[in-house]
């Protein structure tokens, strides 16, 4: 037995539909890549994508409660495309990003909007404002054995049952193939990291007791209730 002077901390898993547990070890994020999105933030959409993270153990699965986070009072949902990857690499060419792929789900982005807007203003970083506990609930992996790789449905979210959000995976600006390209530039992927791509247009604000159900045509859903 190691000499922990604690107990470690319990691997993070995602399930996957049909069977399995993926083990997690890093959560990339997308910072912009959809062009009705970056609009509505006030960007540029031929901006090129920027990368943030959030740690392993924000992912909330199972559909179960969030807590509405402290130090904010502007919550924010972003429906996402969750990429799963089974294979690492370093400067993988745009041809063979699919064979690191193991599968794909559907995420929420959750962000403190009003300290993300702060950090934007005064050129701080992101982390408080997106890297917080339960920022990332995320649905079932769909594994590419089953599903292939998805790449022109719907992804809607609904709060209450009313549509907040709808887009389509072709929107993108920057396709899957690209982001894992261009973020394996800049870090080694390894298995168990997830990338979160990037929301599509209508973001807002959640309050506690709403509902969240996300949906990817052709992946899977993803739900939480802000407790
Ligand atoms: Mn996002």
């Amino acid at each position: 037995m190691a000499d922990f002077v604690f107990s470690p901390p319990a691997v993070v898993t995602i399930p996957v539909a049909g069977g399995g547990l993926f083990p997690v070890r890093r959560v990339f994020c997308v910072g912009r890549n959809y062009a009705e999105h970056a609009r509505e933030m006030g960007n540029d959409e031929r901006d090129p994508p920027f990368f943030f993270t959030k740690p392993a153990d924000a992912v909330v699965t199972g559909g179960k409660d969030i807590p509405y986070p402290p130090q904010t009072s502007d919550f924010h949902h972003e429906i996402e495309l969750v990429v799963a990857i089974g294979k690492g690499g370093a400067n993988i060419a745009p041809e063979n990003a699919q064979g690191h792929i193991f599968g794909y789900a559907a995420g929420l982005d959750m962000t403190r909007r009003d300290l993300q807007a702060l950090a934007k203003k005064s050129g701080r970083p992101w982390d408080m404002a997106k890297g917080f506990d339960s920022s990332a609930p995320i649905g079932d992996i769909a594994p590419v054995s089953s599903i292939g790789h998805p790449a022109d449905g719907a992804i809607t979210l609904d709060v209450n049952g009313v549509n907040r959000q709808r887009g389509m995976l072709s929107e993108m600006t920057w396709d899957v193939n690209s982001v894992l390209t261009d973020l394996s530039r800049y870090v080694t992927l390894a298995p168990g990291d997830i990338i979160m791509t990037g929301t599509p247009a209508g973001v807002g604000a959640v309050v506690r007791g709403d509902l969240l159900e996300g949906r990817i045509e052709g992946i899977g859903t993803v739900t939480a209730r802000i407790g």
